[in-house]
C-alpha cells in the first residue's frame, strides 16, 4: 500500500516536471518576424535614413534638372518633342510604411495581404522625406509624374486618396499603374516610355529600374549591378529599404513561414565563419 502510494506520488511529480519544462512549438512567424526588427526600427526612426532619403531626392533633383536641360538642348541630337516623365515606386519610395512593419512586428506577424490591404484602406502612410519636394520640382519643370506601384488594382482609390491628401501631383488614375497579374514592371514600364520620354525612375528595389535585377543566383544579384552601372547612374536614384525585398525574397525564398525561416537559419549556418 505505502508502495503504490510512494509510486503515484512520484509519478505525480514527474508529471509536473515534464509538464514545467514542456516548451511550446516554436512560433515559426514570430521569429521570422522578430528576425525583421533592427531593420523596422532603422527605417522607422534613425536620422540615418531621414538623412538618406533627402540626400536621394537632392540627388534626384540634380539630376533631373541636368538630364532636362541636355534633353532641351538644341544642340542635343537625340532631342525628341515627346513630352517628359518622371516614373516612382510608391512603397517606400514616395510613401513611408514603415507604421504597418513596426505593428507586424509587434504583434509577432510577417507580412500578411489582409493586414496590409488594412492599412492601406487607412490612406495613412506619411511621404518618405524629401519626395514631395522632389515631385513638386519635376511637376514644375514640366515633367509628368508616373507611380509604378505592385499594390492590387483593389487598393486603387485608397492610394490616390493617400497620395492627394498629402499634396502629390499628378496623383491621379492616368498616372498610377498599380499590379495587374504581375510584379513585373517592364510592360508598365514600356508603356509609360511610349508615349514619353523618361528622364529619371526612383525606387527602393533595382527592380524598380529593371527586371534583370530580379535573379539573385550569381553573387546576389551584384555581377548585374556592375554589369548595368553606367544607365543606373544615368537613370535611376536607389533609395534605402532593408525591411523587405527582393534581396530578402532571395535568401527565404517562397512558402510558409517555417520554410522561409529554416532557410534564413540555414543561410547563417552555411555562411557562418
Ligand atoms: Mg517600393
Amino acid at each position: 500500500m505505502r508502495t503504490t502510494a510512494l509510486l503515484l506520488v512520484t509519478l505525480t511529480i514527474v508529471g509536473c516536471r515534464s509538464r514545467l519544462v514542456e516548451t511550446p512549438p516554436p512560433d515559426q512567424a514570430a521569429l521570422l518576424s522578430q528576425q525583421g526588427a533592427d531593420a523596422v526600427l532603422w527605417q522607422n526612426t534613425s536620422a540615418e535614413a531621414y538623412w538618406l532619403y533627402q540626400q536621394a531626392y537632392q540627388h534626384a533633383a540634380t539630376k533631373l534638372h541636368y538630364e532636362l536641360n541636355r534633353v532641351r538642348s538644341k544642340t542635343d541630337p537625340t532631342h525628341v518633342e515627346r513630352p517628359l516623365a518622371v516614373i516612382v515606386d510608391i512603397d517606400e519610395t514616395v510613401l513611408d510604411n514603415s507604421p504597418y512593419q513596426v505593428n507586424a512586428i509587434r504583434r509577432g506577424h510577417t507580412f500578411d495581404q489582409a493586414d496590409w490591404k488594412t492599412w492601406t484602406d487607412m490612406s495613412a502612410a506619411k511621404p518618405c522625406p524629401g519626395a514631395l519636394d522632389f515631385l513638386k520640382f519635376a511637376e514644375a519643370e514640366g515633367c509628368e509624374v508616373f507611380y509604378i506601384t505592385n499594390r492590387d488594382v483593389r487598393e486603387k482609390a485608397s492610394t490616390l486618396k493617400n497620395l492627394n491628401d498629402n499634396g502629390f501631383p499628378f496623383a491621379d488614375e492616368a498616372h498610377l499603374l498599380l499590379m495587374d497579374g504581375t510584379s513585373d514592371k517592364t510592360e508598365r514600364r514600356a508603356m509609360v516610355a511610349s508615349r514619353y520620354r523618361v528622364v529619371l525612375l526612383v525606387g527602393d528595389q533595382l527592380r524598380d529600374f529593371d527586371e534583370r535585377f530580379k535573379d539573385r543566383s550569381l553573387n546576389y544579384g551584384q555581377d548585374v549591378v556592375d554589369t548595368m552601372s553606367d544607365s543606373l547612374s544615368r537613370y535611376f536614384i536607389l533609395l534605402p529599404n532593408p525591411m523587405y525585398g527582393t534581396y530578402r525574397d532571395a535568401i527565404q525564398g517562397k512558402g510558409t513561414d517555417a520554410e522561409k525561416y529554416a532557410r534564413m537559419k540555414a543561410w547563417f549556418e552555411i555562411n557562418g565563419y
